[in-house]
C-alpha cells in the first residue's frame, strides 16, 4: 500500500509502510504532516491517522490502479506526477490532467489557495531554445572575459585545445551546479522555465550530471534528441528521456 506525505506543499511518495513508518522514525514525517493513501476520503495529519503512533497497517484498503507507465491510446499524463493513466480515470482542472491519486492533495492545495496549484505545464522547444541562447551568451562573455585575463593566444592547435577544453569544463560546471541547484540554468530562470524530476521532486546534483551528458546524446543524434520535445505530449527531450525529468514553467 503506498502513502504519500506532504512537505512544504508538495506532494511526495509514494511509500511503501517500511519507508513511511522510516520517515516518521527519522522525524520526516511529524504528528501534524499530512498523509494521505488510497481509500483514504483526505489528507489527514499523521497523529490522527495513527493516534498511538502505530506503525501503518497495510489492510482493508482498496487495491490501487496501477500507473500505465507509457502513453498510448486513450491514456493522459498527470500533470501532477507525470505518470500515464486512462482518460476517463482522470479529472479535469483547468485544462490539466490530474489522476485519481494526485486529486486530494491537487484540491487541497486548491482550497488553501496555494500560490502553486501545481498544474504542469511543460516547456516547449522554443522557449528551451530562447534559454539555450542565453546560457551561450553568457558563457561566451565569460569565456571572452578569462582569454583577456589569461593572454592566452589562440594560434597554435595546441592552445586553440586549451581554449576549447577548458569552455567544455566551464560549461559541464556552470550546467550542473545550476540545475542541480535549482533546476535551472541563468539561462533557464531568465526564461522562467526549470528542470524537475518526472514525479515533481527537485533535481539532484548527481540527476543534474546525468542530464548533461545525456544531452549530447540529443546533441550527436543531429539535434533530434532536442527537436523531440517539439512533438512529445510532455515536451520531453531525449535526455528528459534518459533521465526521467521535465523541463515545465515555472509559476
Ligand atoms: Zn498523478
Amino acid at each position: 500500500m503506498s502513502w504519500y506525505y506532504s512537505e512544504n506543499n508538495e506532494r511526495r511518495g509514494p511509500l511503501e509502510d517500511a519507508d513511511f513508518q522510516g520517515l516518521v522514525s527519522a522525524g520526516t514525517i511529524r504528528p501534524d504532516t499530512l498523509v494521505w493513501r488510497e481509500g483514504m476520503a483526505e489528507w489527514t495529519a499523521y497523529a490522527s491517522v495513527f493516534p498511538g503512533g502505530v506503525a501503518p497497517v497495510a489492510a482493508a484498503a482498496p487495491a490501487v490502479r496501477p500507473a500505465v507507465s507509457v502513453a498510448g491510446a486513450g491514456t493522459k499524463a498527470c500533470s501532477q506526477c507525470g505518470r500515464f493513466f486512462p482518460a476517463d480515470e482522470m479529472i479535469s482542472y483547468e485544462g490539466s490532467s490530474i489522476c485519481a491519486e494526485c486529486k486530494p492533495l491537487f484540491f487541497q492545495k486548491v482550497k488553501e489557495g496555494a500560490a502553486v496549484v501545481g498544474a504542469r505545464e511543460y516547456a516547449g522547444f522554443w522557449i528551451r531554445f530562447c534559454a539555450k541562447v542565453v546560457d551561450a551568451i553568457i558563457l561566451n562573455i565569460f569565456q571572452r572575459i578569462l582569454i583577456m585575463i589569461t593572454g592566452v593566444q589562440q594560434q597554435t592547435p595546441r592552445e586553440i585545445w586549451a581554449v576549447a577544453g577548458v569552455g567544455l569544463i566551464i560549461n559541464a560546471a556552470y550546467v550542473i551546479y545550476f540545475t542541480g541547484k535549482s533546476g535551472a540554468t541563468p539561462g533557464k530562470m531568465a526564461c522562467k522555465i526549470q528542470v524537475i524530476c518526472a514525479d515533481g521532486s527537485p533535481m539532484t546534483y548527481g540527476r543534474a550530471t546525468g542530464r548533461f551528458f545525456a544531452e549530447w546524446l540529443s546533441a550527436l543524434t543531429l539535434l533530434i534528441g532536442y527537436i523531440m520535445a517539439g512533438f512529445d505530449e510532455e515536451k520531453r527531450a531525449l535526455h528528459d528521456r534518459i533521465c526521467d525529468t521535465r523541463v515545465v514553467r515555472k509559476r
